[in-house]
């Protein structure tokens, strides 16, 4: 059996994930297979004196389409 995301060799009698989606991961592996096959959506942010928890304002620049040339 091999690590569905580095692909070595998952030894017996070693601890490992097996995921809803049926792959299976090292431990090492696991996060790098959620983020990459299941994308999980999350927020960035901080937590207030009162426990709230404040998104993080986000100054990057939301995905645009690219513009198209239509120049000749
Ligand atoms: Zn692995
Ligand atoms: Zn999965």
């Amino acid at each position: 059996m091999n690590c569905s995301v580095c692909g070595n060799r998952i030894h017996a009698g070693r601890a490992i994930y097996k995921c809803t989606c049926g792959s299976f991961t090292h431990t090492q592996c696991w996060s790098k297979h959620l983020i990459m096959e299941h994308q999980p959506q999350y927020v960035l942010g901080t937590v207030t004196l009162d426990g709230a928890f404040v998104p993080q304002e986000i100054e990057a620049t939301p995905e645009q389409t690219p513009e198209e040339i239509e120049q000749e």
